[in-house]
């Protein structure tokens, strides 16, 4: 290490203990946003799979949140939570509306051309359809769990070609905890 070097790396843990260098701990934008989906995720109802999704415009701006649950005032006491069921009508897949479905929906932006998507799940061929017909132009996803399924190679399909990207999030953080009471004790 140079001179220069040592005295750089002094001045900076000396600034460290005055608290006021920057925190170098913070969270990276991708890592925050898909934090964000996977919280969201965490209002979902369904027994088996928990989807969120958070779309983001140039701007870092969050423009819109969702989870995978039944339509407004579809009572989620009453609809039902299997996939399984005899009775073709009582088959959760009938009323459930995706994560990424329901985040370009409750959008509060008036337009997502543009935005990015961060899903926790590889999105299906539908809501592929309804991400081509929004403007999302890239995707970032967690798990990719039914690549096999025709249903989300035709996701890929449609998205190679409309050239869509999308790629695994790789996070920087592994792990993030929230605990109330840290806030309290601060
Ligand atoms: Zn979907």
């Amino acid at each position: 290490m140079s001179e220069n070097d040592k005295e750089l790396t002094e001045a900076t843990e000396s600034l460290k203990t005055l608290h006021i260098a920057k925190r170098q701990d913070y969270l990276q934008w991708d890592d925050y946003f898909m934090a964000t989906a996977i919280l969201s995720a965490k209002r979902s109802k369904d027994p088996v799979t928990q989807v969120g999704a958070c779309i983001v415009d140039k701007h870092n701006r969050i423009v819109a949140i969702g989870y995978n649950g039944f339509p407004r005032d579809c009572s989620d006491d009453i609809f039902p939570w299997t996939k399984n069921a005899d009775d073709a009508l009582e088959n959760k897949k009938l009323y459930v509306v995706h994560a990424e479905a329901n985040a370009i929906l409750n959008s509060n932006s008036t337009s997502l051309v543009g935005t990015r998507l961060y899903t926790t799940l590889f999105p299906c061929n539908e809501c592929t359809k309804l991400i081509i017909q929004s403007g999302i132009r890239s995707i970032f996803y967690i798990s990719d769990k039914y690549a096999e399924k025709s249903v989300y190679q035709a996701s890929k399909r449609m998205l190679n070609s409309v050239g869509i990207s999308y790629r695994q999030h790789v996070p920087v953080k592994k792990q993030i905890v929230i605990d109330f009471d840290d806030i309290l004790n601060e």
